[in-house]
């Protein structure tokens, strides 16, 4: 199964698909009671590239080979270039993508480049990024598959429709990181298609949040570099979908964003990565009630440079079994 099942209420055909979507929905006991919520976990890292964002690209690619088009283009923090890459290369087009020199997790480059893309590492940062393609686009025969394509939300708002059938019911509040804001707009377009209307708590890291300061920011800064983002592109969207919710957008510290993700990791057994731990983070943090859905955006492997300098060390051990026994339990 994947998110083409949800078919009639997608604008295309599913021309180019690695059956994304369909990922697990798994209850979150620790949180839970940390909480005092009935707290589940939407798990995007389990789409083919390891985020959400082959949601919506699978739907943008789709699009643009439908019209033709031989080459897609993205600015991206990470993921969406790493998803445009696997999309165009299934698809036998283009790709190129346009991430901020040395702002970038390690995998998600690794993936980038695998998938044939071509790399463009600006000298700058996401929003100015950004700014680049839609000019470029302006001038070349490209499909740029920004979530500022509106096939990309319309993929997107399929998280929606799956948290709804996997509970029975709509949550009472759906906690999301937000950067571009692409993603809060697509699930609330989502769940207002299935006739629900959950709270949606949105959260930025405290360095890079414009919504919540009400202007952009010039050099955003977060350790979670997926919402290293100063001026979002949706933010109109983002600021009607939360307010049409009842719900806000909050900023949380790099700090909580970190302590949230040691805790998925090792109290639920969940790997996300930083950005994702910002939905878990914003709960701990200002709290909710009644049954809570953190969406997980993309998985923890895709940024192993920051999992190694957070984690404890490995423990190097001699060949015999007096030292294998100390290095395992504990020991001297
Ligand atoms: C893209 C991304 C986000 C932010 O989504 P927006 O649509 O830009 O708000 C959050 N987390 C991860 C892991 C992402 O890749």
């Amino acid at each position: 199964m994947s998110l083409w099942r949800y078919a009639d209420r997608l604008p295309v055909e599913p021309l180019v698909t690695l059956d994304e979507g369909d990922t697990p929905l798994v209850r979150a006991p620790c949180l839970s009671s940390l909480t005092g919520c009935d707290v589940w976990l939407k798990v995007e890292g389990a789409n083919p590239t390891g985020s959400f964002k082959d949601r919506g690209m699978t739907v943008a690619v789709s699009a643009a080979v439908r019209e033709g088009a031989k080459a897609v283009i993205c600015a991206s923090t990470g993921n969406t270039a790493a998803s445009a890459a696997a999309y165009a290369a299934r698809a036998g087009v283009r790709g190129a993508v346009i991430v901020p020199e040395g702002k970038i997790a390690t995998g998600k480059l690794a993936q980038a480049l695998m998938h044939g893309a071509r790399v463009v590492a600006l000298r700058g940062n996401f929003d100015q990024a950004l700014t680049l393609v839609r000019e470029l686009v302006e001038r070349h025969p490209m499909s740029l598959v920004n979530s500022v394509n509106d096939f990309r939300i319309e993929g997107q708002k399929t998280g929606a429709f799956e948290v709804c059938d996997q509970l029975g019911e709509a949550p009472d509040v759906l906690c999301i990181p937000v950067g571009n804001a692409g993603n809060v707009t697509s699930w609330w377009r989502g769940f207002q298609e299935y006739g629900a209307a959950p709270e949606l708590h949105g959260y930025q890291a405290a360095g890079a949040a414009p919504l919540v300061q009400g202007a952009p920011v010039e050099s955003p800064e977060t350790v979670a570099s997926a919402i290293r983002i100063g001026n979002p592109a949706r933010w109109e969207d983002a600021m009607n979908a939360v307010t049409g919710s009842r719900g806000a957008i909050r900023a949380v510290t790099d700090a909580q964003i970190l302590a949230a993700y040691e805790l998925l990791a090792a109290r639920e057994g969940v790997f996300c990565e930083p950005a994702s731990a910002a939905s878990v983070a914003g709960l701990l943090a200002h709290g909710a009630e009644g049954r809570v859905v953190c969406v997980l955006t993309g998985h923890g492997l895709k940024d192993p440079q920051t999992a190694m300098t957070r984690a404890s060390s490995v423990i190097p051990c001699d060949a015999t079994i007096e030292a294998v026994e100390n290095a395992v339990m504990g020991g001297g």
